[in-house]
């Protein structure tokens, strides 16, 4: 072999040698790229521009289920859910436009065992390249995110409720008569209803910050006694009276209750405040009525008893010493009858039985009729009574029973605190569509601090100077028949001038 010739051959050689590295190499490298490719958990997706597969990695059939080979030379819309066929194949014409192309979107893939996945296809490629795509398995992920939102939506349900809950609550407690404090473990007042804040007179409801000290609250209202119990010793309930201010103005009863947390620790307690002024009043009317109401039903029985007394055991009365005992005994029966009367027709209004009963009656003679019923009861107070009317042909529809049992009680009252002496005059008149029935006396009066509270029952007024006995129904009656007639009743009184009564019915 010429040295020409053995060059050529070695230069092939070496050629050959450095194709066959190369190759090697190019393989090495291939498989490289091949086994990073398989490792990765997306689906790599290589697709022509029909959407025809090209290439997959393994992740295909890790995800779904699909047998990459089978798979390979089937067009991408075969995979997904019949709803996203048209948007695949809106992303294949896309990319079929030949343009630089980015996208990533969520499409529902059907699995080999018929599951829907959620894969998210992203791409970036360039004019004129085959599309790479790869998918992400976000199946869990949508899963999550449906949860999450729908906990959300629960969520923002349950606050809207909470906070609704929370309104109603507190209007509920705005709304209530009685006041409410809340109080915390540290004594703190975080919520004052309207009624505790009009009772303590606190500007605000504990809404600033921390609320405010029971402390400052109890003692601005003057309840040194509450705060001692209340504040000091919180473990112990109260539940009592408390008199505010002088000579007892107001009264509140305060109780309080302890609350326990959703572990059944004391969280803090509830003031309850009621204002029991009007109560407590009543229960002190109450048993004045007792007493005085005993008093004025002994008085004519003692009365009975000792005359019945006398003729029992003095046989030798005259005719008129007897006469006149028998007439101080019906009198007396007669006064203990209409005691008893007053009491039974109080509590017959009470209980509502007291029904209206109205007729045509002549006004004339139904007033005459009370003038009578009282005249022995004027004549013994001295107190002249007279009667001023021009309605003796009058007719009225009204319960004559009970309107001349309201006119005896302002003819009574009226003979019983005027002086001897002093007349009373019973007057009716007509009035636009009422008919007026009023009764004016020149006696003692009433101061006018009094007279709103008058017509209450069991009140009377106090005069310390001078004993007058009586029950305090007289006026409740009054003004109760009065409204049964669809009226009212009205007083003008001065002390020492006098006063006048007037019926307003309408009749
Ligand atoms: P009482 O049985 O005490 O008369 P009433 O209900 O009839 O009860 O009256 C309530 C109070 O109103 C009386 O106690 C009295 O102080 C006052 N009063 C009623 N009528 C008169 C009057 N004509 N003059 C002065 N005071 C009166």
């Amino acid at each position: 072999m010429s040295s020409a010739e053995d060059n050529g051959f070695r230069q092939r050689e070496l050629v050959a040698q450095i194709q066959h590295r190369l190759l090697e190499r190019l393989a090495e490298t291939g498989a490289q790229y091949q086994g990073m490719i398989e490792g990765l958990r997306e689906v790599v997706l290589c697709a022509n521009a029909s959407g025809q597969l090209l290439f997959l990695n393994t992740a295909w059939s890790r995800i779904l289920g699909h047998d990459v080979d089978e798979s390979l030379g089937q067009n991408i819309e075969e995979f997904v859910i019949p709803d996203d066929v048209t948007r695949i194949h809106q992303l294949v014409v896309a990319l079929e436009r030949d343009e630089d192309f980015e996208f990533g979107e969520v499409y529902s893939f059907i699995s080999v065992s018929g599951q829907i996945k959620r894969l998210m296809v992203a791409g970036r490629g360039h004019r004129g390249d085959n599309a790479i795509v790869t998918f992400r398995d976000v199946t869990d992920n949508e899963r999550l995110r449906g949860a999450l939102s729908a906990a959300t939506v629960a969520l923002r349900k349950q606050v809207e409720l909470l906070a609704e809950q929370r309104r109603h609550t507190s209007l509920t407690l705005e709304g209530v008569s009685d006041g409410i404090l809340l109080v915390d473990k540290k004594n703190r007042v975080y919520f004052a209803n309207h009624a505790a804040r009009e009772m303590l007179s606190l500007e605000n409801g504990g809404q600033e910050q921390g609320g405010i000290r029971l402390e400052e609250v109890l003692r601005g209202a003057g309840l040194t006694e509450a705060l001692l119990q209340c504040a000091g010793r919180a473990s112990e309930l109260v539940d009592r009276d408390w008199v505010l201010g002088n000579e007892g103005a107001v009264v509140l009863h305060v109780s309080t209750t302890r609350t326990l947390d959703e572990a059944g620790c004391e969280a803090g307690h509830i003031i309850t405040l009621r204002d029991v002024t009007k109560e407590r009043g009543v229960d002190r009317m109450k048993s004045d009525f007792v007493a005085s109401c005993s008093h004025e039903l002994r008085t004519p029985l003692t009365s009975i008893m000792g005359f019945a007394q006398r003729l029992a055991s003095n046989a030798d009365l005259s005719p008129d010493q007897r006469d006149q005992c028998l007439e101080v005994i019906l009198s007396q029966s007669e006064r203990l009858r209409s005691l008893i009367d007053g009491l039974l027709d109080l509590s017959r209004i009470d209980s509502g039985e007291f029904g209206i009963n109205p007729t045509i009656v002549r006004v004339g003679d139904m007033l005459i009729g009370c003038l009578e019923d009282v005249e022995t009861f004027s004549a013994t107070a001295g107190v002249q009574i007279g009667l001023e009317m021009n309605l003796d042909q009058t007719t009225a529809v009204l319960d004559s029973k009970l309107t001349a049992l309201a006119v005896d009680n302002l003819l009574r009252n009226a003979i019983k605190f005027s002086d001897s002496g002093q007349s009373v005059l019973l007057r009716a008149s007509r009035e636009g569509g009422e008919l007026l029935l009023s009764v004016r006396d020149e006696g003692m009066g009433i101061p006018e601090e009094h007279l709103g509270q008058i017509f209450d029952r069991f009140f009377r007024v106090p005069r310390p100077d001078k004993e007058i006995q009586g029950t305090g129904f007289g006026l409740a009656i009054v003004r109760e028949v009065a409204e049964r007639h669809g009226g009212h009743v009205s007083v003008k009184s001065k002390p020492y001038c006098g006063s006048t009564f007037t019926l307003h019915l309408q009749a």
